[in-house]
């Protein structure tokens, strides 16, 4: 804490303000400049690259500062809270001429990762989402909502802290609003990686003006996040939040679950290694013409339907726009321009919208009568029914049509908005400040004939506003009664006014003052107007964003060849010749191999063995994003698809490297399958990459039987399980719902060739020498791994005779097995086995002589 005494009485205001502002920058305005003090101040200048700087203010001490004008701030602003941080906006809040003292200052917002507003600062396709949580005993009830596009979420959540920090994580939510019930220790690794900012609020009513928007739940736990989130926004951004919508409940069981990690390993809505939406699911589907579409196909990836009937109705309204080739482009046409409605909305709420804004709304609602003239011609009841929820918004476009110029400035204070003819009083005045100088040039024509003095001249200044000018030598020609009235008197010339001149003179000046202010007031009635229809127009983009998601899956389905396919809850799998929809647009020289995964009821685990590098885990990865494009409505890359509604989806696939817990791969490996263990049923789809091969050969070979087993005889889903242990294709023998599968790859004149092709039967080795060749690792080091790999060999009956008796022993229950706990420290560490518990330390020993 500062002695504040010690500073001048601004300094103290500061630092009182800052007191509340702890954990942001405040910027404190001080004439035409926000300026930062203290150690806001010197970080500020390293975060925004600006000079950092003293002020005398009372103290010995000069006081760090920097500063940015206020007409730049917002660059500023957006720079840093880009990069996780709050900014407080100090302004002044009284005239400083009339201030007694200092003049008051207050904050008047606060910004934040999870609140900001701003365009430039926001990504179109991407929702910002903000999120609270209360923490009960049995569960977390969390809140999410977008404050640029006033959607509103809550749901439920196991009370696990990987199952929040997961949907964290996959919100993509920048901030967190938290209470005393929180742990915040479940969010260090996410501060530490700089991925979250944490807010707090206690507060769990929801104000009453907003709790019509939770009428429809009957949770009080969510309500109770929703409260935190509400007073959070209000308190912060302390006005009126009029575009909120009611809260739309998400329940984990209505929709196809996929956990954290195996979203990555999908890569769904990012690539894995550079974090880009290119080159993901997402990407590739994403055909959308509005942003609106776009964030609503992330949503649907995200929670793909378990819904039969709602898959079957997107899939229909996708087989029509496919078989009106001549529709659907005109529905593109007419959704091209169609702007970001939910956002313009929320701008609008805010009262920070502008006529571009407005006009952006009026051509997006031009398109409503379009687009239902368009779909109605297509009689299915879902069509029917969207195009019912866009309510006639005519009353609007013709207003703003007739209001708004063509091309309005950005600042709605300075005029230049407001068509001609739209108001009378104000094609008044703009006739007035047009047509005023041209007015005193005609008096000036009328004074010299009247007086007949040739050299009169109309002047203007700023001390007596217009004048009439005549010099000495011609004032005996002035008329009696001309009604001039003596102002100056110069050297050589007198300068008169009349009534008319003064008359004319007020019209002139005022008009344009009053015609800027009069605009001013026009747009914000037009503002208003459009405010109160806010709600219908926010059910017109979500019918608009629904529309644009299936014109995008029949345009992305008509380019590549997609198949209908068909849904159904008899466990079958039959897909033939299947493609991963990734892969196959990114393969340059080489043709996408097709492979049919064909699995009836009573068959739940394919065993595929293969060279490293043949196409094992891209295999498995298709059938996971065939099944998730077929659950979120889009057509499938397979010439026939019959799949099952799949309850959730498990993978263990490629790298596991732990942004959320910072476990080592192997550990994580194995709580992945624990997960997966632990949540499928029979409904499921699990995908067991390599599993055990984190850990030593015999080690990882137990690990993965067992795991096969299990999965075998007590969960029953539909599982993939890539393995270069041949020795586990023998479990064919003794599992009757398990097949072995391989991927062809041929030796040719000692080199391999990969087919990619998937086939019956185990694979005969597992070339692991051959690909090491085709990494071009030393001549030398490849012919001492065969060398190797033959003394190897001859060993083999020895390690397969171990593994026959091993089939042979029951499979335990899992309960017995040891349990781990978990490592504190993340280093090589020690294990140590005592009565049945494995416990890592942290340290690491040199080995034991
Ligand atoms: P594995 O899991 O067996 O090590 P991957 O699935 O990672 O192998 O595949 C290795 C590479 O082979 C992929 O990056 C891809 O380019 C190519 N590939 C895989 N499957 C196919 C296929 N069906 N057709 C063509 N290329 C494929």
């Amino acid at each position: 804490m500062r002695d504040k005494s010690k500073y001048t009485p601004m300094m103290q205001q500061y630092l009182t303000i800052k007191e509340n502002y702890q954990d942001a920058f405040v910027f404190f305005r001080l004439g035409d400049f926000y300026e930062l003090f203290f150690e806001d101040a010197q970080l500020a200048s390293k975060e925004l690259e600006i000079a950092l700087t003293g002020r005398e203010a009372g103290a010995e001490e000069r006081v760090p500062m920097c500063g940015v004008p206020h007409h730049s701030a917002e660059n500023y602003i957006n720079r840093l809270i880009e990069r996780g941080y709050k900014v407080a906006v100090c302004e002044q809040v009284e005239d400083p001429a009339s201030a007694k003292g200092v003049v008051r200052r207050e904050v008047v917002r606060l910004l934040t990762p999870g609140t900001v507003m701003n365009q430039t600062a926001l990504n179109e396709k991407e929702n910002n989402f903000i999120l609270s949580v209360v923490s009960f005993e049995d569960a977390y009830a969390i809140a999410y909502s977008d404050l640029s596009t006033g959607e509103n979420y809550a749901m439920r959540l196991q009370k696990e802290d990987q199952s929040l920090v997961g949907e964290l994580i996959s919100l993509g939510c920048k901030e967190i609003v938290i209470g005393s019930d929180v742990d915040v220790k479940i969010f260090d690794n996410l501060r530490a990686l700089k991925q979250i900012v944490l807010s707090y609020e206690e507060e769990r009513l929801i104000p009453i003006e907003y709790q019509i928007l939770a009428e429809e739940v009957n949770d009080g736990y969510l309500t109770q996040a929703f409260g935190r989130l509400v007073n959070y926004l209000v308190r912060t951004q302390k006005s009126a939040l009029g575009h909120l919508q009611p809260i739309s409940l998400t329940k984990n069981e209505d929709y196809l679950s996929i956990d954290y990690n195996s979203r990555r390993n999908l890569e769904l809505t990012e690539t894995i290694r550079s974090k880009s939406r290119q080159g993901s699911l997402l990407w590739l589907l994403d055909k959308t013409k509005t942003a609106m579409g776009s964030r609503l196909l992330k949503q649907w990836i995200e929670r793909p339907s378990i819904n039969a009937q709602m898959i079957n109705e997107r899939l229909d309204v996708v087989e029509s726009f496919m078989s009106d080739f001549m529709l659907k482009e005109e529905l593109k046409r007419h959704l091209d321009e169609v702007y970001d409605l939910e956002r313009l909305s929320g701008r609008i709420a805010f009262g920070n919208a502008n006529a571009r804004d407005l006009l952006q709304l009026n051509s997006s609602l031009n398109q409503i009568p379009h687009i239902k003239a368009l779909l109605s011609q297509l009689p299915m009841p879902t069509i029917q029914q969207q195009l019912a929820r866009m309510a006639d918004c005519s009353h609007i476009t013709d207003i703003l049509e007739k209001a708004i110029v063509d091309n309005p400035p950005i600042g709605i204070k300075e005029g230049g908005i407001i068509k001609d003819g739209y108001h009378e009083t104000l094609d008044e005045y703009r006739y007035i400040v047009t047509h005023g100088k041209e007015w005193i040039l005609a008096l000036e024509a009328a004074e010299r004939e009247k007086t007949g003095i040739r050299s009169l001249k109309i002047k203007y200044n700023k001390v007596f506003g217009y004048y009439i000018e005549i010099s000495k030598a011609n004032l005996h020609l002035i008329p009696e009664d001309a009604g001039y009235e003596r102002k100056q008197t110069l050297v050589n010339a007198e300068r008169f006014i009349t009534k008319e001149l003064k008359e004319k003179e007020n019209l002139i000046l005022n008009a344009e003052e009053k015609s800027i202010q009069l605009e001013y007031e026009l747009f914000s009635e037009l503002r208003q107007l459009v405010k109160n229809e806010i709600p219908k127009i926010q059910q017109i983009a979500k019918v608009m964003a629904y529309f644009d998601v299936l014109q995008s899956f029949a345009t992305i389905s008509e380019e590549n060849r997609y198949t209908r396919p068909q849904l159904n809850r008899e466990h079958i799998i039959d897909i033939k010749d299947g493609r991963h929809p990734v892969v196959e647009k990114v393969l340059k020289d080489t043709q996408y191999v097709e492979n049919d995964c064909v699995m009836p009821s009573d068959l739940s685990i394919l065993l595929i063995t293969g060279p490293n590098m043949s196409g094992k885990s891209t295999y498995m990865r298709q059938l996971a994003l065939i099944a998730i494009m077929a659950q979120i409505g889009c057509y499938v890359p397979a010439s026939v698809a019959n799949v099952p509604i799949f309850d959730q989806i498990f993978t263990r696939i490629g790298a596991a490297d732990d942004l959320v817990s910072g476990h080592s791969t192997f550990m994580v490996e194995m709580m992945e399958t624990n997960y997966a263990l632990e949540h499928a049923t029979k409904d499921s789809l699990i995908l067991l990459d390599e599993i055990g091969r984190g850990t030593a050969t015999f080690d990882g070979m137990a690990l993965a039987q067992s795991i096969i087993e299990y999965v075998h005889d007590k969960v029953g889903a539909k599982t993939l399980f890539s393995t270069h242990y041949h020795e586990l294709t023998q479990l064919e023998e003794k599992c009757e719902h398990l097949e072995n599968r391989h991927v062809r790859a041929e030796e040719h004149e000692g080199q391999l060739i990969f087919m990619h092709k998937v086939m019956e039967g185990p694979s005969d080795k597992s070339y692991g020498i051959h690909v090491a060749q085709i990494a071009k690792l030393p001549t030398s080091l490849i012919s001492r791994a065969k060398q190797l790999l033959d003394a190897l060999e001859q060993d083999k009956t020895a390690i397969q005779n171990s593994l026959e008796t091993a089939v042979k022993v029951e499979a335990q229950p899992v309960q017995d097995l040891p349990v781990v706990k978990e490592p504190e420290v993340k280093l090589q560490p020690v294990l140590e086995a005592e009565q049945g518990q494995l416990s890592l330390f942290g340290v690491v020993e040199s080995p034991k002589k």
